[in-house]
């Protein structure tokens, strides 16, 4: 057996599989991925398992997928263009963990807010509306606070 192969293909971050989209964007195309902590990734898999069974149907789109990578241009996450009505977001936990332990907030309250945010990029394009970044932030702070979303398209 050739354990350095073994090795190596453990430290490789699982192949992209989104066989429910539309579309065939592979985030690798234009990030590096990476495998996330644990914790944090149970954390982010809590908080699209929620948009996918819950907020997803009331929007009326697809299914959305984050992808772990390292560093979303400098972002903590990103919404990939061009991705809805089955939406791609890039994530990088380990910013948001230095950001949530510098300010000391909540990692889970975080993670979900980014992602959020982003979801609400994801909306805007898909309603033809411009990207509005107090737009889709009080669209996380809305849904963080009251559990409901705020349906800005309507
Ligand atoms: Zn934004």
């Amino acid at each position: 057996m050739n354990w350095y192969k073994i090795a190596q293909y453990a430290d490789e971050p699982p192949e992209w599989d989104f066989p429910e989209a539309e579309h065939d964007y592979n985030p690798s195309w234009d990030y590096a991925q990476v495998i996330p902590d644990e914790k944090l990734k149970a954390i982010t898999e809590e908080v699209m398992n929620d948009i996918n069974n819950n907020l997803m149907p009331q929007i009326g789109m697809g299914k959305a997928k984050t992808a772990y990578i390292e560093d979303a241009d400098g972002a903590l996450a990103k919404y990939v263009h061009g991705t809805q009505p089955y939406p791609v977001f890039v994530i990088d936990l380990e910013s948001i963990r230095r950001g949530a332990e510098k300010y000391g907030v909540d990692i889970g309250g975080q993670i979900e807010a980014t992602l959020i945010h982003e979801l609400g990029h994801a909306i805007q394009e898909w309603m033809g509306l411009e990207m509005d970044e107090d737009e889709a932030e009080s669209f996380a702070e809305h849904y963080h606070y009251y559990r409901e979303l705020k349906k800005f398209w309507e």
